[in-house]
């Protein structure tokens, strides 16, 4: 059981004091207090989270079909086994999450409607002053905590990104973004275009297409999908030799993980093939005479940007069944009836959906400070994509882009309590990642090689994301397969690590 917080009454009145905070109640957040209590237990800690509730991105995002684009098997947590189909609705991955809050008590530790505006670290104190305002009575709180756990997710969630377009005043329909999708909104008979064809598009317009007259979903660009039955074999076939849920979920994440990394490999060493299948799997739906070359085959290799998955085909199934359409161009500008393209051509609208993406957020709007000195991530460099040059006792959590963000929850949050677990066995209160001298002249480069990686939010925001090197310590190489085993064989005592 966990120690108690306590309120520190000496000198700082009002003032709570816990070994450690973590940010958000999120994917990641509940995955590092369930971590914090079975492996470090003696550690008190509070989960602060600006919202009403659990679930960060499941619980902000409540437009129509919302649903994973990852396997639950890997999305969920290690130790908790999936039991459903794998890709899940934004509402069975919250009662899943609310299953490990309840089954771990971990309830108790979670303070909602708390939003932290500042975090400054003393190196007198060996502490982190953390300041939150309370959401619904305006207060002011203050904790101390020695280890600052950041699990703040990527993206601001109060809006989304919506880009200026020509006249977009002038139309006289409603625009709404899908990350404040309204609960009034009736669609129904209404022409809408949705504009963009990343995940959310690809999530949404299947599950209204039914129901409105019409949908065209908007595209400058085509976007890679993959397709297939909402279904894992292994899974089903296991689950039918009335095999122990658990083992089922390991073997089938194992299975996955070794499937997705082969594909992954593919993409670079040979992407034609890969974009082969991936187009095969779209032509099985729309037949050979609707025009793939036009609006589902990206001049991107596969995989630079996210793949997102549609089960079942329901996106194509749509096209096909003539309820949607796909329009590859680019806008003009606004008109008061819909948008006009470049291409002359007028698309007509009583509801515009812009499926535009996320304002970064990398640090979810906290201020930060060091000693008193502002404190810039971009002026650091990343320690393994989790730790930063320069600022002592504080890990972030960044997910996979092409695996399961989850994934990476647990292998994070196993090095903290390893970490946390030597501080405490060889008295030390201060950690901080520092470059070796054999890293001096190491190339400092932006967070995410573009060639690899380059989704429109991370273009947008990479000046704000601390420096990557150029070797496996000093970057997030978003390959999971190598950091499951690189992971939990990082020396504590290597040089980049000094202690205090
Ligand atoms: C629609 C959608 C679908 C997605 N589908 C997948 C998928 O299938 N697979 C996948 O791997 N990834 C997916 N992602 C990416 C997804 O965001 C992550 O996988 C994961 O949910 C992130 O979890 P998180 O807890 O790190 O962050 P978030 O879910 O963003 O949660 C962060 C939490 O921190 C809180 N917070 C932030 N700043 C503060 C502050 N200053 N004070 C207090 N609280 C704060 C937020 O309110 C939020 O609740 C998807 C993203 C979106 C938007």
């Amino acid at each position: 059981m966990n120690v108690q917080s306590k309120i520190d009454g000496a000198s700082t009145v009002g003032t709570e004091r816990f070994d450690v905070v973590i940010v958000g109640a999120g994917i990641s957040g509940v995955g590092a207090a369930y971590h914090l209590t079975t492996q470090c237990p003696d550690k008190s800690f509070v989960v602060l989270e600006t919202q009403k509730t659990f679930g960060g991105t499941w619980s902000t995002h409540r437009y129509p079909g919302i649903r994973s684009d990852s396997d639950l098997h890997t999305f969920g947590y290690r130790f908790k086994p999936w039991t459903s189909a794998p890709i899940a609705t934004a509402s069975e991955i919250l009662s899943y999450m609310g299953e490990v809050i309840e089954e771990n008590n971990l309830a108790k530790h979670i303070r909602y409607q708390h939003t932290i505006s500042s975090a400054r670290w003393s190196s007198e104190a060996n502490s982190w002053t953390i300041e939150a305002v309370r959401t619904d009575t305006g207060e002011q709180l203050r904790f101390t905590a020695n280890f600052f756990w950041m699990c703040q997710g990527y993206y601001r969630h109060s809006e989304g990104y919506t880009p200026e377009w020509p006249d977009f005043d002038r139309f006289r329909g409603r625009v709404v973004h899908p990350q404040k999708w309204p609960e009034d909104l009736d669609y129904k008979d209404k022409n809408v275009v949705v504009i963009g064809s990343g995940a959310t598009a690809a999530t949404l317009i299947p599950s209204i297409a039914d129901d409105c007259a019409h949908v065209t979903m908007l595209q400058r660009s085509p976007t890679w999908f993959r397709t297939g039955r909402n279904a894992i074999e292994i899974a089903e076939t296991l689950r039918k030799l009335q095999v122990d849920e658990a083992w089922i979920h390991e073997i089938t994440r194992r299975h996955i993980l070794y499937e997705q990394d082969a594909f992954t490999r593919r993409t670079f060493s040979d992407p034609e093939s890969a974009k082969k299948d991936l187009l095969s799997a779209v032509e099985a739906y729309l037949g050979p005479d609707y025009d793939i070359a036009a609006h589902f085959t990206p001049t991107y290799r596969p995989w630079r940007q996210r793949i997102a998955f549609i089960p079942d085909g329901d996106l194509f199934q749509s096209i096909k069944a003539g309820k949607a359409s796909v329009v590859t161009d680019e806008i003009e500008r606004f008109t008061e009836t819909g948008i006009l393209l470049k291409s002359g051509k007028a698309l007509q609208a009583d509801i515009i959906v812009t499926a535009t993406g996320f304002h970064l957020s990398a640090q979810g709007d906290i201020e930060f400070q060091i000693d008193g000195k502002p404190l810039k991530f971009s002026d650091t460099v990343t320690y393994r994509g989790m730790m930063f040059t320069g600022v002592p006792n504080l890990v972030w959590v960044f997910g996979y882009f092409r695996a399961s963000w989850t994934l990476r929850v647990d292998l994070v949050a196993d090095f903290v309590c390893r970490l946390l677990n030597h501080m405490k066995a060889t008295g030390a209160r201060k950690v901080e990642v520092a470059l070796r001298p054999e890293d001096h002249n190491m190339p400092l480069l932006p967070w995410i090689d573009p060639e690899n990686f380059n989704p429109g939010y991370m273009m947008r925001g990479m000046h704000l994301l601390p420096k990557r090197g150029d070797r496996p310590e000093w970057q997030h190489n978003q390959d999971y397969w190598a950091e499951k085993d690189e992971f939990p064989a990082i020396d504590l005592n290597d040089r980049a690590f000094v202690y205090g």
